[in-house]
């Protein structure tokens, strides 16, 4: 009779267990952050011939399903789905497709349904596309780029654990409010200071004067800083109902110079022209003339600085005089990017520096 007991007990106590265990793991699903994930191509979802290949492979050949069923780990910490935005090498990234990927982000990110995003990328353009979503997406929530130096098919692909971080980092409650966000090697950068250092290392992005936010240990992030610098919900610009972007150009500043890239610009009808200039944002003679003229016929004139570190401030008073604006510590690159979207609202000078002083 006691045996019987016993086993009723026993029965009662695994079948009330299991009820539980049952609806803790389904409630445990409906607890974890939904993460969207948009794919645009680049290395991270690359294919060589062999795994030994490491360069000369097809970027963007392998669709976004298969990158994540390649990652099942990342179900253990969100609802993962994938949207394939498009599936190019990000050095033939266009305005058009930042446009269409910024509207999207803000059209998912204002569904509550929805609590992060990652954006697979390739990495030439990678720091690019993030400085221009952290000008125009307007939430708080995580949205984290992340890209790979290795295809994925290689040997020890850097892609799966890049893409795992990402999609734990931008689950994370840390990362709300930071800004775009760039986690690969294990580490976290911002948008508006890192860049790619390196045309092939996995450890390719850098912020080299001002460092990295944080760091990703077993799969956590870890913050130590954040940028002071406008960005997302504080950010003045607007894309909802742009659909194309003002031009503006690079000249490289060099030894040598003349003015032809700098009139053929100010004939293209372009709105602005970046200077990479030497030292501090120092202007050769020759292309000083060209800029001047191009100023006469409305375009904005930045100077920026091609050594890739410093700020850009004050150098001889005739470049202030000649309403010539700074780029603050920009990369001309994306000094391009901010003066494209300050001239989508306004062409005046003191405004267009105060961006730069700002974002
Ligand atoms: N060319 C590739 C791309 O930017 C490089 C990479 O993803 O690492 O798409």
């Amino acid at each position: 009779m006691k045996k019987r007991l016993l086993v009723a007990l026993v029965i009662i106590f695994t079948m009330v267990f299991s009820v539980q265990a049952g609806f803790a793991a389904s409630s445990n699903i409906e607890e974890l952050p939904n993460i969207k994930i948009l794919a645009t191509g680049g290395t991270i979802a690359g294919s060589a011939a062999s795994s030994t290949q490491m360069t000369g492979y097809k970027a963007g050949a392998i669709g976004i399903q298969v990158l994540i069923d390649a990652v099942p780990q990342m179900k253990e910490y969100a609802n993962v789905s994938g949207e394939q935005v498009c599936k190019i090498s990000s050095n033939n990234m266009t305005d058009e497709i930042w446009l269409q990927i910024g509207k999207r982000v803000n059209e998912l990110l204002a569904d509550k349904n929805v609590d992060g995003i990652v954006i697979t990328h390739g990495t030439d353009t990678l720091e690019e596309t993030a400085y221009f979503l952290n000008l125009v997406v307007k939430s708080d929530k995580p949205v984290v780029i992340v890209g790979a130096m290795r295809p994925a098919t290689a040997i020890s692909a850097d892609g799966p654990v890049n893409l795992l971080n990402a999609v734990r980092l931008a689950a994370s409650k840390e990362a709300i409010g930071k800004g775009v966000l760039i986690a690969m090697n294990d580490e976290i950068n911002g948008a508006r200071d890192a860049t790619k250092t390196n045309t092939t290392h996995v450890s390719t992005f850098k912020a080299p004067e001002l460092g990295y936010l944080g760091y990703i240990n077993n799969g956590k992030p870890y913050f130590y800083r954040e940028s002071t610098r406008k960005h997302t919900n504080q950010s003045e610009f607007d894309i909802k109902n742009l659909k194309e972007l003002p031009v503006v150009e690079i000249v490289y500043g060099r030894a040598g110079e003349n003015r032809v890239i700098v009139d053929a610009i100010a004939a293209s009808g372009a709105k602005g022209i970046i200077y990479a200039g030497t030292g501090n944002g120092s202007i050769h003679n020759a292309a000083e003339a060209g800029l001047i003229e191009a100023q006469k016929k409305d375009l904005v004139i930045v100077r920026t600085s091609r050594t890739g570190n410093g700020t850009v401030i004050n150098s001889l008073p005739k470049w202030d005089d000649e309403h010539f604006l700074k780029g603050d510590s920009l990369s001309p690159h994306k000094a391009r990017i901010l003066l494209s979207l300050a001239l989508t609202k306004t062409n005046d000078l003191n405004e267009i520096q105060r961006m730069f002083n700002e974002y």
